[in-house]
């Protein structure tokens, strides 16, 4: 459904003046200001739709980074959240518990992967990996093995804040970090040639490191272009892993709840992890919350009559009851029938897009799993690069927002997209084909 923009907000326009404002103290993410002092002002959005300061409308191609899943202000969590914050706004959660984190432990136990059993709080994506590595960690240190090292996919990303950075390997923008990172061992991801070679390299890191965890984006690496990768080789991977007694942690923070065709990406795979993180679209854009799971085993590792084998990891706004009501709801809009039909949807349309497509002269190579997918250019692209803004420009005065990454365009928009919604961005993508 598509809203009608306000149309008292353009006469607004001169008195918020916003770009202006938006210079005087803010300071971007991943925005190196000297080159691009501009931000577009968004004043409202709904559905797969953003209006921007002047009235002109987007179509959301990315659901602000995986989020919006349910489409933006999505009425049946707004109804949710309002009578959550009109009950218990925010309680310490130590030493004190509240429904909506005791039913979202539930509700989230009940379509985990079965080996999962506890819920532990924090506020993002990079904390929920954050507590992953920390509780793996501690798990061999409180059973008495000194392990240290953790091996992690070249080119992964798992967040900004350290732990979460070290493991990452899209390292081009860390430079300044490197020296104070964790021990980190890197392998490439697998695919048919180069298995055997990936799962040597592992057993002779194993070899010569006590490695305490792998810790990976199961099937697809978002920040990397969407670089995807096949169940089968990645249970190989976790197989050795298990042998070995390192913990298993996947970062399910973009692929979970429903982007892959399953609830999670890890669904797909035999061999379980050991704990998984979760956020983005855990609180459907709402407000920022993560959870990491885990197995009874490793939570039982903390138990312990001394106070010093506990987890002493906190937020302040650990399990948030806010945060808790539209995770509720945003699970119970994922399990109906309404949206499971969406999702099929999307991925068929992006099927047929793709058959469409992918033997056009300007396009490399496409992928696709579920409701994500992408497409590389003929082209070399840096990824903040000028060629890159141009497109991501081209696409912005066609009313699409679409956020390349070097030279792939991917598509990974709210399950409420209509097919008329789809096509426009597909229309746009076509239509860029021919420009470039
Ligand atoms: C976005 C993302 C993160 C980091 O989450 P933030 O909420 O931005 O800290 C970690 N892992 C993956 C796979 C992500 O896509």
């Amino acid at each position: 459904m598509k809203i009608k923009f306000d149309k008292e907000l353009p006469s607004l326009k001169v008195e918020r003046d916003l770009k202006e404002r938006d210079k005087k103290h803010l300071w971007h993410p991943l925005t190196q200001h000297k080159i691009h002092p501009k931000a577009l002002p968004i004043v409202k959005a709904k559905g797969v739709w953003l209006f921007d300061e002047d009235g002109k409308e987007y179509i959301d191609g990315i659901a602000s980074w995986y989020t919006t899943m349910y489409g933006h202000c999505n009425e049946y969590i707004l109804q949710a959240v309002q009578t959550q914050m009109q009950q218990l706004d925010q309680i310490v959660f130590s030493g004190f518990t509240h429904e909506p984190a005791i039913k979202l432990s539930e509700e989230l136990i009940k379509i985990l992967p079965n080996n999962q059993e506890k819920i532990f709080f924090s506020d993002n994506g990079s904390t929920a990996n954050e507590v992953g590595i920390k509780m793996a960690l501690q798990y061999h240190f409180n059973t008495g093995e000194k392990r240290n090292t953790i091996i992690a996919f070249e080119d992964g990303f798992h967040g900004d804040t350290f732990g979460a950075m070290s493991v990452s390997g899209l390292s081009v923008y860390n430079g300044p970090f490197e020296d104070f990172f964790i021990d980190v061992q890197r392998i490439p991801t697998p695919n048919a040639e180069n298995i055997n070679s990936v799962l040597k390299q592992l057993q002779s890191i194993i070899e010569v490191n006590r490695v305490a965890a792998f810790i990976y984006e199961p099937l697809v690496q978002g920040a990397n272009a969407m670089h995807m990768f096949e169940a089968g080789y990645l249970d190989q991977i976790l197989k050795i892993c298990k042998e070995n007694g390192i913990i298993t942690i996947a970062d399910e923070v973009m692929t979970g709840f429903g982007k892959t065709g399953k609830t999670f990406a890890s669904d797909y795979i035999m061999t379980k992890p050991d704990i998984i993180s979760m956020s983005k679209a855990l609180t459907a854009g709402f407000v920022p919350m993560a959870v990491t799971s885990c197995t009874q085993e490793i939570y039982n590792a903390f138990l312990d009559d001394s106070v010093g084998k506990a987890f002493f990891h906190a937020h302040t706004y650990s399990a948030n009851p806010i945060g808790c009501s539209v995770a509720l709801a945003a699970i119970e809009l994922l399990q109906t029938k309404e949206f499971q039909d969406n999702i099929k949807r999307v991925t068929k349309s992006h099927q047929d897009f793709d058959a469409k497509i992918k033997g056009h002269p300007k396009v490399k190579t496409t992928r696709q799993k579920g409701v994500i997918y992408a497409l590389d250019l003929n082209i070399e692209l840096d990824r903040y690069g000028k060629k890159r803004y141009e497109i991501f420009e081209y696409f912005m005065q066609k009313g699409i927002f679409l956020r390349p990454l070097g030279s792939t365009i991917y598509i990974l928009a709210p399950y409420v997209i209509t097919e008329e919604q789809l096509n426009m961005v597909y229309d746009a993508v076509h239509d860029l084909l021919k420009k470039i």
